[in-house]
């Protein structure tokens, strides 16, 4: 029987073997995910009640023996608080009730305010230390040595009152970045246009536009921008637009950067760092601003020569138009996409017929099963949140032994979680009794709803953001690490995306393409001409979006390691002009809407192109032994998805590439001759 459209979508046959199990509770998985809102309300405040009893009784020991008993009983009692609330964590995004989905979201907090609290408790801070003589294995070290790296950048280790004055300060960001992130939230910013000048956007745009007497209003934000800036033929209206854009945030935002940035140099000072970025690197595999800033100069460099060339042929095209006005950076949208269209013309929904989802699936999976040497069998019924989730098991193809579950939520539903993401539900680690923990994943995300009778029809972006996904959820699940701390995605947060980020480049691989297509009508694969298309299409602006990448990256760390008076206005006007093809417009506030200075990514914003310089790198094993190696895929799986975090990700790299990072590979994919870059600075990212 079908249960829905959702569960039809997903079920009409993967072509993975699917294994039937007693509908029995308690599932497979130890997860119910039938819990009530007021189960999980109880039960949420009954694990974290628990826990907090166990932390009490292993800190009032007198001196612990060994790393299990203090360090070490620490993680576990933690590692058991998130087994047990995997559902009441996780529902608030997935649950088809909205009553569970509140009571989840109310448990997520007391368990962030529990895990803020543990990570700045001395007791715990003095067990770290008392680890470190005691640790035996790598994985033993690297346990102490995040609790330590913890509890230093919290301030564990200080005595009581500066502890709370630090505390204190922390308060004072938060408010700051909430006010900050608010204002960019509500702020409803417009520009008007002409009918003259409305006459270039879509039709279907132009609906979703307010008339009034004299045109039409044209809000001016995220969901609008590539839209506007692409069709609006008129420079003027665009400039108008841009203008507005980049005052988004205003003075206020401006004097609240200005006031975090003196926060968080002071923050920084108190617990023994010379800067706020130095504060944040010391927990990343970059470790230092120094290497970082030279890692986005070098990029910055090599690609400034390629954007420059890229603008100057745009004026061309816009001269050749009849328009001698300068070509200013309002411009380049417009004049890009006109590039794009004549030369690069790539039919979107063309590209659709070829990847129905019936066959996108399942030649994905058969891509992962090869090079990682595993087997994925669909569970039935599976013991999931809603109707249309499928649940599998993954199995290691020379044993035999299952490894690893996971659940796949791929259509939109009321409440959920709107974006495309893996969830890791249960961590791997390894238990008491010496078994090991199977870990639980998901992935969940909102394609486009099949009409009936119909496979979903998917975008090449959309395959390659589940292909990305997925590359995550491997790493989660594949994991053997023995704590929770260190499994699987809890890596270095500028390493996370370096694994897939990697995965991308095979959908991008004619071979591959051909592979994982198949018309919806016809059943041929992508044609080579549209391949070639697309594939030219992903270069056409790489020197702008590189140069532009090193500039914010500069920016964000240049803005947190100048001390605690900068002015924010000033720093962008000046590495603008120095960076990018574009000076910045005057009069605008660039950083006022800059959201990633206030939400969570400050002195982080260079991680995009630093993982990627080693997810190149690692690309370049498969490159030369082929895509679809187990010989390559089992390395890989062994040096990078199952060590997780027990090591530094440096230490991981050069096991699995046999030398140390190259970022060759890197200037490869941009475009640029690894020659071009000065030679001896060739070394940052090593
Ligand atoms: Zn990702």
């Amino acid at each position: 029987m079908r249960l829905s459209l959702l569960a039809l979508a997903v079920c009409a046959g993967f072509g993975t073997t699917a294994i039937a199990r007693a509908a029995a509770l308690p599932a497979d998985t130890g997860i119910d995910w039938t819990v009530s809102a007021d189960q999980l309300t109880g039960l949420c405040q009954s694990s974290i009640d628990k826990a907090t009893a166990r932390i009490k009784d292993i800190e009032a020991q007198k001196k612990p023996a060994t790393l299990a008993a203090g360090l070490g009983a620490i993680e576990r009692a933690t590692a058991d608080l998130s087994d047990e609330t995997v559902a009441a964590s996780n529902l608030a995004q997935l649950s088809t009730s909205k009553e569970v989905r509140d009571a989840s979201n109310a448990c997520s907090e007391k368990l962030a305010a529990f895990n803020v609290q543990i990570a700045a408790d001395p007791a715990i801070y003095a067990l770290a230390k008392q680890a470190v003589p005691l640790a035996k294995t790598q994985p033993e070290k690297q346990l102490a040595k995040l609790y330590l790296e913890a509890g230093r950048r919290t301030g564990a280790g200080l005595d009581k009152e500066k502890r709370e004055e630090v505390t204190k300060l922390f308060d004072q960001l938060n408010n700051l970045a909430l006010a900050f992130t608010k204002e960019l939230g509500e702020e409803q910013v417009t520009i008007h246009i002409s009918p003259d000048e409305a006459a270039s956007l879509s039709a279907e745009f132009q609906k979703t536009l307010k008339k009034d007497d004299t045109g039409y209003i044209v809000p001016v934000d995220e969901s609008t921008a590539v839209q506007f800036m692409g069709n609006e033929a008129s420079g003027d209206a665009r400039q108008r637009f841009a203008v507005a854009f980049q005052k988004k945030g205003g003075e206020a935002n401006v004097k609240r950067l200005t006031d975090a940035v003196a926060l968080r140099d002071q923050i920084a000072h108190r617990l023994g760092f010379p800067s706020w970025a130095a504060y944040q690197l010391d927990a990343k595999m970059a470790k230092t601003p120094a290497r970082a800033l030279a890692l986005l100069n070098q990029v910055d460099q090599a690609s400034l020569p390629k954007a420059k060339a890229e603008v100057a042929n745009l004026a061309q095209i816009k001269a050749a138009s009849g328009d001698s006005s300068p070509f200013a950076s309002w411009d380049y949208p417009y004049y890009e996409k006109q590039l794009e269209k004549t030369k690069y013309a790539v039919d979107e929904d063309a590209v659709r017929q070829y990847f129905p989802v019936t066959k996108v699936v399942p030649a994905l999976f058969a891509i992962y099963e090869k090079l990682l040497s595993v087997k994925f069998e669909e569970i039935q019924p599976a013991m999931a949140w809603a109707p249309g989730v499928t649940e599998y098991d993954i199995v290691d193809v020379k044993t035999g032994k299952p490894l690893a579950w996971f659940f796949l939520d791929l259509y939109p539903r009321e409440g959920k979680y709107s974006h495309f993401a893996t969830f890791p539900l249960k961590q791997g680690r390894l238990l008491p009794d010496g078994s090991y923990q199977k870990p639980v994943g998901a992935v969940v995300g909102n394609w486009p709803t099949p009409a009936p009778g119909r496979p979903s029809l998917l975008s090449h972006d959309d395959v390659i953001t589940f292909f990305h996904e997925f590359g995550h959820l491997m790493h989660d699940t594949l994991t053997q690490a023995p704590f929770e701390s260190e499994a699987g995605t809890n890596v270095r947060g500028d390493f996370v995306e370096g694994p897939s980020q990697m995965l991308e480049n095979w959908m991008w691989q004619p071979a591959i393409l051909k592979e994982v297509s198949s018309n919806v009508d016809t059943g041929q694969p992508l044609p080579d001409d549209l391949i070639a298309k697309m594939i030219a299409l992903l270069h056409v602006s790489d020197g702008m979006r590189w140069s532009g990448q090193a500039f914010y990256g500069s920016y964000d760390m240049k803005l947190h390691s100048s001390g605690a008076k900068v002015d924010p206005t000033q720093l962008w006007f000046d590495l603008k002009a120095q960076m990018t093809p574009f000076p910045a417009i005057p009069g605008t506030l660039p950083e006022a809407s800059f959201g990633h200075l206030m939400g969570g990514y400050d002195a982080g914003y260079y991680g995009y192109l630093w993982s990627l310089v080693f997810a190149q790198d690692m690309f370049t094993e498969f490159k030369s032994e082929g895509l679809e190696s187990p010989v390559i895929g089992a390395r890989y799986r062994a040096d990078i998805l199952e060590k997780g975090a027990t090591e530094e990700p440096d230490v991981l790299l050069r096991e699995f590439l046999g030398r140390p990072v190259s970022v060759d590979a890197f200037y490869d994919y941009v475009g640029i001759d690894p020659k071009s870059v000065k030679a001896g600075s060739k070394k940052a990212a090593q």
